[in-house]
């Protein structure tokens, strides 16, 4: 309905004309302060390219129709007006499904988390019951907060494989056998009555990290997680790239040894045969005992144990040349590991610095920093929160602003 109401009046609004150039303009300031968080006035005229006097005047409008606020800050030692959008404009909900855990949060739009919460869960076992566990979990952390659920603006929603762009659909039969055909986005929205936006858990990696952690202020990040497989979440120029198919930053199928052994692709010596879990455990398994996981590892590595820091160190190296590929085709300004091997920080870090420096063309590697995720287990729940608050559109909060505030030419 308020599409339809949206569509008409611009329908009425000649492209070019004062109105329309204003309306333009409220959505730049709007879409600004909604990805960044807050920001000051002289902030948002650098980032959207508007006028400090048109920024004021817009920021005035916003305020006084209840769509943001505006605080005192300071900025450089000089005081300054830190915008933001209004906490109770509504609120986003993030969910993500991990292969052991659920993880819901709860957020506003002043990019404050108000609520959240994971349980453990087998996410093969039944698609349906996942989606049941969720829309639970969902509900009773919106009660928590004591906000109404008609404030609910969206649902961000992260899934461990890669979605089919065209069908919305889950197409891996190897990643996630009780979950092939499922729509994962149709499935929560008929539950929660509210639009749901969907994505892989290495985009939703790249957005959290790039909207609250580790890549905050680039335009231009690689995501790299290593779990039982091997992604890449990319951040181009501010957007994530998704290639048509929905399947690019599969990093994890690079060649790195023709004769190397069979990936699950198909492929013989693909990255992920030398990183993933499976390849890498069995390797410390003789002398290190049956019950070995990549966090145990880790955990040894940091205690100075020699064979588990090695084989961190090897694959450190062997990121380090997929990441000197993506630098080659991507000049990436920051490469952020998520995922529990960041925990093993510079063990891990420093080996794939080394392999970048040798592997890439030095002015591809040059401004390049990788760093270890900020956000660890919460990467993707808070990047499914940013994934609505840069899916959702400006309709709905202007629509507030239009009706309550005397517009200001600008
Ligand atoms: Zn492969």
């Amino acid at each position: 309905m308020l599409e339809k109401m949206v569509g008409v009046r611009e329908s009425m609004e000649t492209p070019g004309s004062q109105t329309s150039l204003h309306r333009a303009n409220l959505e730049r300031v709007v879409r600004a302060v909604r990805m960044a968080g807050s920001l000051t006035q002289a902030e948002i005229a650098r980032s959207t390219g508007l006028s400090a006097a048109t920024v004021s005047n817009i920021v005035r409008e916003l305020k006084d129709g209840g769509t943001v606020e505006v605080t005192p800050t300071s900025a450089g030692g000089r005081r300054a007006r830190s915008v933001s959008l209004s906490g109770d404009a509504g609120i986003v909900i993030g969910v993500d499904f991990g292969h052991t855990h659920l993880r819901v949060a709860v957020g506003n739009l002043a990019h404050q988390v108000l609520a959240e919460e994971s349980e453990p869960m087998d996410v093969d076992a039944s698609a349906a019951e996942g989606f049941g566990r969720a829309e639970r979990l969902v509900k009773r952390l919106i009660e928590t907060t004591g906000i109404s659920p008609d404030k609910v603006i969206g649902v961000g929603l992260g899934v461990p494989g890669p979605i089919d762009v065209e069908s919305g659909t889950l197409g891996s039969t190897s990643i996630l056998p009780g979950w092939t055909g499922i729509n994962p986005s149709e499935e929560l929205a008929g539950r929660l009555g509210v639009p749901v936006y969907v994505d892989n858990d290495a985009n939703l990696g790249a957005l959290g990290e790039l909207v609250w952690g580790s890549g905050r202020g680039v335009k231009d990040l690689a995501y790299i997680k290593v779990a039982s497989g091997v992604g890449a979440g990319l951040v181009i120029d501010g957007h994530i790239y998704r290639g048509p198919g929905g399947t690019a930053g599969e990093i994890g199928h690079i060649t790195l040894d023709e004769s190397g052994p069979v990936c699950r692709c198909g492929n013989r010596g693909c990255l992920e045969t030398f990183t993933a879990a499976r390849y890498v455990l069995p390797l410390l398994q003789p002398s290190h005992g049956p019950d070995l996981t990549m966090e145990r590892v880790v955990q040894l590595a940091r205690g100075g144990d020699p064979g588990c820091r090695r084989v961190i160190g090897d694959v450190g190296r062997h990121i380090g040349s997929g990441v000197a590929n993506l630098c080659n085709l991507l000049n990436p300004s920051r490469v952020v590991l998520g995922g529990s091997l960041a925990e093993a920080g510079e063990l891990v870090l420093a080996p794939i610095r080394d392999s970048v420096s040798r592997y890439a063309i030095p002015s591809a590697a040059r401004q390049l920093s990788v760093l270890p995720g900020a956000l660890g287990g919460r990467a993707e729940v808070l990047g499914a929160l940013a994934l609505v608050l840069s899916e959702m559109g400006d309709s709905t909060l202007l629509e507030s602003a239009r009706s309550t505030a005397t517009p200001v030419f600008t």
